[in-house]
């Protein structure tokens, strides 16, 4: 029987300091802590072998938090369960999201040894200023030494975050971040808006009242938007998500997984997954997820899985993220209609509003839907009277 392809996350959920806009599952914990996650996360990704041999292993993501954060003996132990419990392709991307600050070069030794073969490199800014005025534990030379451990442990696909429309952000400020990392020539840039979320001390700032005239506006932000992609296609950086570049060839296997509906597996806390149809989603909160882990492989036989109309508005909504959009025949493949049947009105709607367009049998967002991606979203969720 051929086996289907797999995608796994591995979420670690330690971070040295948390930072002031975050508010992912995520934050500082002693060693003793760090060791008992561990032995759960073990437990869970076991408790999941009666379905192993179906899949072939195809990228392994390892995010938190700050997995570079734990002692590498930890990501070396899971490493190895996980190629003693499934079939790895040969070439499986394996990636590793790291901190600068927190990288050593005997880490980087182990992490190669152990397979880990792309890095993420959590940047964000090129300034002191902004970093520190987000949280982060490093300054822009703690990266570039890192930067540097990396190249030089034999890391060649190495990805760098960075974000815009900070408060008091100017264009230039981000121009020159963009600049900077572009010089290094990675061979994939992540570039994300800050969102303000709600619980952060952010939000408590930022988030309300006067607090957001330190935000960039509107306008602003979308001028940042538009002038990352063309200064990164100079740069030989091609747009292929609506916040993701790569140099041909680099683009993430694994953030495509999710975005073309692959199946995913996600093994710790606040992991999501996505398997055999089903969707499901660990707790968020520590103690929650060390009960439920317990029982995770039981809940998701038990789950039903996902409803027509649910697969067909998820479909678009992951797949007109990315620039090559959605495929005609891919859709009327895997759900046994035609796309015009489904989505008629809706095509004619936002084609006609310049907001989408199509080529060669693909249709995707237009710069000016990009503009308003959240909106022409919104316009594929399925209402129940729709015929499928
Ligand atoms: S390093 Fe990342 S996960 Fe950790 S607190 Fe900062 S933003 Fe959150």
């Amino acid at each position: 029987m051929k086996k289907r392809p797999l995608a796994i996350y591995i979420h670690i959920p330690f971070c040295a300091r948390k930072c002031l806009y975050c508010d992912f599952a995520s934050g500082p914990a002693d060693a003793g802590q760090i060791a008992y996650y561990m032995r759960v996360l073990q437990k869970e990704i076991r408790s999941f072998s009666a379905i192993t041999t179906l899949y072939r292993v195809e990228t392994v993501f390892f995010g938190g938090g700050t997995p570079s954060f734990v002692v590498p003996v930890y990501i070396e132990q899971l490493m190895n369960l996980l190629r003693s419990q499934f079939d790895f392709a040969p070439d499986a991307e394996i990636t590793l999201e790291a901190n600068p600050g927190t990288l050593t070069e005997e880490k980087l030794k182990i992490y190669r040894a152990a397979g880990i073969n792309r890095l993420s490199l959590g940047l964000q800014s090129v300034h002191d200023e902004e970093l520190k005025l987000l949280g982060r534990i490093h300054s822009y030379a703690d990266f570039l030494e890192s930067y540097d451990l990396a190249r030089k442990a034999g890391f060649a696909n190495i990805n760098i975050d960075l974000m815009s429309a900070l408060p008091r952000q100017t264009m230039a400020a981000w121009q020159d971040s963009l600049a900077k990392t572009a010089d290094l020539e990675p061979e994939h840039i992540s570039a994300y808006s800050l969102s303000i979320e709600e619980g952060t001390p952010f939000y408590e700032k930022y988030g309300e009242g006067l607090g957001r005239l330190a935000l960039p506006g509107e306008e602003l932000d979308r001028e940042m938007y538009h002038y990352t992609k063309s200064f990164l296609a100079e740069r030989g950086y091609a747009r292929y998500e609506i916040s993701n570049y790569a140099r041909p060839g680099f683009e993430s296997r694994h953030n495509l997984t999710y975005w073309t509906m692959g199946e995913y597996l996600g093994f710790g806390q606040a992991a999501a997954s996505f398997l055999e149809g089903r969707r499901f989603t660990a707790p968020s909160a520590a103690e929650e997820y060390w009960q439920a882990s317990r029982t995770s492989y039981q809940r998701f036989r038990a789950m039903k899985p996902e409803s027509t109309r649910e697969q067909m508005e998820e479909y678009m909504f992951l797949g007109l993220r990315t620039a090559r959009g959605v495929s005609r025949e891919d859709f009327k493949k895997r759900f046994g209609v035609p796309f015009p049947r489904v989505y008629e009105h809706t095509l004619l709607d936002l084609y006609k509003q310049g907001l989408l367009t199509q080529e060669g049998g693909r249709i995707f967002l237009t710069d000016e839907g990009i503009d308003v991606s959240n909106i022409v979203l919104a316009q594929f969720l399925l209402d129940e009277r729709t015929s499928l």
